[in-house]
């Protein structure tokens, strides 16, 4: 069992950081908006049991990486082949290569994704590790130690995924006294009872762990969506989730700009938070025209714990049963 109690996700490009140089989205839903700005960068470092992961990678991620101080680097995925999420990775990869990682590194993403990651192949150039491509549908899982990442169909203009890393349940406490009364040696026969097991002592004793094992502690879940209209595949697998990021590319005023271009309006990211009992909506990927404090407010007349992070802010989650999901504001630093 891990000791490590948090879960961490740093966002790398939230849609409302500014004044950061970045190219023009091909999401199209930037068009009036000043290219040197473009909000829609939309990338986030995940950290859980000593792992980790990142999804997308923004056009601005090698500088955005270099603040968070990402060092090392678990596995890469994509919720979608556009630009504002994946011109990042060239810069990436080119920087573990400078620092001579020889790791395997896995990159994942939808249908369409090698075929993209072929034409930027020139760019990237030779790398001194393996690199693995793989394409999954919806529904497809990724295991790891103690949590699993879960891939979610989405709704999009191209193939597109949404994700969740999702923890494993663990045993409920252990009241060590209460064994010691019974009879039950310190040692590993606690652990098997811990598990559930019933053990049989040396003299022949039965015991179970009713009594000995507390409630099962619930493991946790982020749900990220990328970009997407409103689904039932993410509504589902959002239900009591510790955290969503959704992107909020809209304000509702915008709803039919939303629909054409499949994306989601603050409204619509807030009920589906609200209906599937989402403990925290983080809100990310804002058009230049939609202010912050705007989406803010549409989305907190619906759920009542909405964040809006910018970039370099940190969403940490303690183990449930220890409190829950706090931002830190540019992640604790010092603002520069
Ligand atoms: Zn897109
Ligand atoms: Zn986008």
């Amino acid at each position: 069992m891990s000791d490590y109690p948090y879960v961490t996700l740093t966002v790398l490009g939230s849609g409302t950081s500014v004044g950061v140089p970045s190219i023009g989205c091909s999401c199209d839903v930037c068009s009036s908006s000043d290219p040197r700005d473009n909000r829609l960068r939309a990338s986030v470092w995940l950290n859980f049991a000593g792992k980790s992961v990142i999804i997308d990678t923004s056009p601005d991620f090698r500088a955005q990486s270099l603040r968070a101080g990402i060092r090392s680097l678990d596995a890469i995925l994509f919720t979608h082949s556009h630009a504002d999420h994946i011109l990042g990775l060239p810069g990436l990869l080119r920087t573990f290569a400078l620092r001579e990682r020889t790791a395997p590194l896995s990159i994942y993403g939808p249908e369409g994704i090698k075929k993209v990651l072929q034409d930027l192949d020139s760019v990237i150039g030779k790398m001194p590790f393996p690199l693995a491509v793989v394409e999954l549908a919806g529904g497809a899982e990724i295991a790891c130690s103690e949590y699993r990442l879960e891939a979610i169909g989405t709704r999009h203009r191209v193939p597109s995924l949404g994700w969740a890393l999702v923890e494993d349940d663990r045993p409920g406490r252990f009241d060590v006294e209460k064994a010691r009364a019974a009879g039950v040696p310190d040692g590993p026969l606690n652990g098997q009872l811990q598990r559930g097991e019933t053990i049989t002592l040396d003299d022949g004793t039965v015991i179970t762990p009713e009594g000995l094992v507390g409630e099962t502690r619930f493991g946790r879940t982020i749900v990220l969506s990328g970009d997407t209209r409103p689904c039932d595949s993410l509504m589902a697998r959002a239900v009591d989730c510790d955290l969503l990021i959704h992107e909020a590319t809209f304000l509702d005023e915008e709803l039919d700009r939303a629909r054409d271009t499949h994306h989601s309006t603050a409204r619509e990211a807030a009920e589906l938070a609200a209906e599937a009992r989402v403990r925290m909506l983080a809100l990310t990927h804002l058009s230049m025209r939609s202010p912050p404090k705007l989406i803010k407010a549409e989305a907190e007349a619906i759920h009542e714990n909405v964040v809006v992070p910018r970039d370099l802010d940190l969403i940490e989650l303690p183990f449930r049963e220890r409190g829950d999901a706090v931002l830190i504001k540019n992640g604790g630093r010092d603002e520069d």
